[in-house]
């Protein structure tokens, strides 16, 4: 299997962010530590895995579309407006319709949700939506954008401290290789 882990927004403009977080952590940075880690753990099972960024949506769905993948998942995390204590909870977007790819969608929320409290469950995007190009102009077989938590509410400023990447990567990593072998 090829898998693509892209990499949401950009160095440029790097998403949502915890403004009462002593670093003011943002979804890009940490994306960028997680991505590599996971790659790590898609090779090691023996898959093949490549990281897409890009300065914009469209020019990561162009780079996605050269490969052909089976799996593509593109890494993101909420936020509620910078900052709103109660935003909690995981969510994963795929296209409209797409019912093979929310098999992949529902298999890493039974994992988030390991620790996370809330599973605000699948999502269906158009393609105009947030979130939606991604999802819906890309040619990978298995399309999912995944929200572990907010960044921006009081659980995701607790989960940022503690190991916060590395926990992440392993979920994300437990996800994909469990449904890889459930479809095989
Ligand atoms: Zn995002």
């Amino acid at each position: 299997m090829h898998v693509l882990l892209v990499i949401g927004h950009s160095k440029h403009s790097k998403g949502a962010k915890n403004l009462r977080h002593k670093n003011r952590l943002n979804e890009y940075d940490l994306n960028s530590k997680i991505a590599p880690l996971l790659r790590s753990s898609i090779i090691a099972a023996g898959h093949k895995c490549t990281i897409i960024t890009g300065n914009s949506v469209r020019q990561k769905v162009s780079k996605v579309n050269t490969y052909n993948a089976d799996i593509m998942v593109s890494l993101h995390l909420n936020a509620f407006k910078g900052y709103n204590k109660d935003a909690h909870g995981c969510e994963v977007l795929i296209q409209k319709g797409d019912l093979s790819s929310g098999i992949l969608a529902s298999v890493l929320l039974e994992k988030f949700s390991n620790v996370i409290s809330t599973n605000r469950g699948v999502k269906q995007r158009t393609k105009r939506k947030r979130g939606g190009l991604i999802l819906c102009a890309t040619n990978a077989t298995i399309r999912v954008l995944a929200e572990p938590l907010f960044i921006d509410g009081t659980e995701g400023l607790m989960m940022l401290d503690a190991d916060f990447t590395d926990n992440i990567a392993m979920l994300y990593a437990e996800g994909i290789l469990e449904y890889i072998e459930r479809m095989c």
